[in-house]
């Protein structure tokens, strides 16, 4: 049995209100080690769920109230600035612990910088098929600035250690060496919004990992990475809605959100409203 309580602390709750037995478990991982451009992830956690409260509780993608959905919210998980290496073991003994306790649920991760999608999915064991990606970026790079565990490598390390097959939406900031990676593993897809969604294989085990800057700056500018030329919010639900109908979901996070550099608290509010939204999905289908 994995000890895991004592590396959460407690913290502001998603949605308000507090249901230990609800069936959506939601973890804040506030990793902020390894950004290389404007550094802040790490006050998303709380931000996102205060956003939340401001939001009425209703999804627009199903005409469904929320508003007797309670969250198990367990808080933050407790990182070291400065060691990655304790802030992996910490996020995988407490998702570990987690799968334990909650097996049939949820789990919904509040980052924190994308790097804290691979120490989750080494901790999930729950016959995860496949990984959906929203990102502008691939994170697909072998190594970045010398580090091979970074924001801009993270799939890259998720690949090579669970080869399960990565789908992409959103994408649109490439590097030479991640098109070259990618014409050499084929399971690894990149799908334009535009493309027939249908295509993606239907009723697999999923994991979403939502990467905010895939969004258009205009919608999310509250990231580390801005990058032109992205999603719009309700091509973004559609994408969502499809993937959420045709397949089983076992987790999400959703990562980037970056208060310090917000503007009014757009990026965490669309970040929340996304989360409802996805809430909603998951209650009708
Ligand atoms: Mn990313
Ligand atoms: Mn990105």
């Amino acid at each position: 049995m994995v000890v895991w309580r004592h590396l959460l602390t407690t913290a502001k709750v998603f949605g308000c209100s507090l249901d230990r037995s609800s069936k959506y478990v939601i973890v804040g991982v506030p990793l902020d080690n390894t950004t290389t451009y404007k550094p802040g992830t790490r006050f998303a956690p709380s931000r996102i769920r205060e956003a939340a409260c401001e939001l009425e509780f209703y999804s627009i993608t199903t005409n469904k109230s929320l508003e007797h959905i309670g969250f198990n919210d367990l808080g933050d998980i407790v990182v070291s600035p400065g060691d990655l290496g304790k802030c992996f073991e910490n996020i995988e003994k407490v998702v570990k612990g987690i799968v334990e306790e909650y097996r049939a649920n949820y789990y919904i991760f509040l980052g924190g910088e994308h790097l804290l999608t691979y120490p989750i999915l080494k901790a999930i064991d729950r016959d995860i098929e496949h990984i959906i990606v929203f990102d502008a970026h691939l994170d697909l790079r072998n190594e970045y600035l010398g580090s091979k565990y970074n924001h801009a490598t993270v799939m890259r390390r998720i690949y090579e250690e669970t080869g399960k097959t990565i789908t992409y939406f959103g994408a649109r900031a490439f590097s030479e060496e991640e098109l070259f990676f990618l014409e050499n593993n084929s399971d690894i897809k990149i799908y334009s919004v535009e493309n027939n969604i249908d295509e993606i294989s239907s009723n697999t085990r999923v994991y979403i990992s939502i990467d905010m800057d895939v969004m258009d700056p205009a919608y999310a500018p509250g990231v580390s990475n801005p990058e032109p030329l992205g999603l719009k919010p309700y091509t973004m639900l559609k994408v969502l809605e499809k993937i959420i109908q045709n397949n089983k979901v076992i987790g999400i996070d959703i990562v980037e959100v970056n208060p310090l550099v917000d503007i009014n608290d757009n990026t965490s509010l669309l970040a929340a409203k996304i989360l409802l939204e996805i809430i909603g999905m998951l209650e009708e289908y």
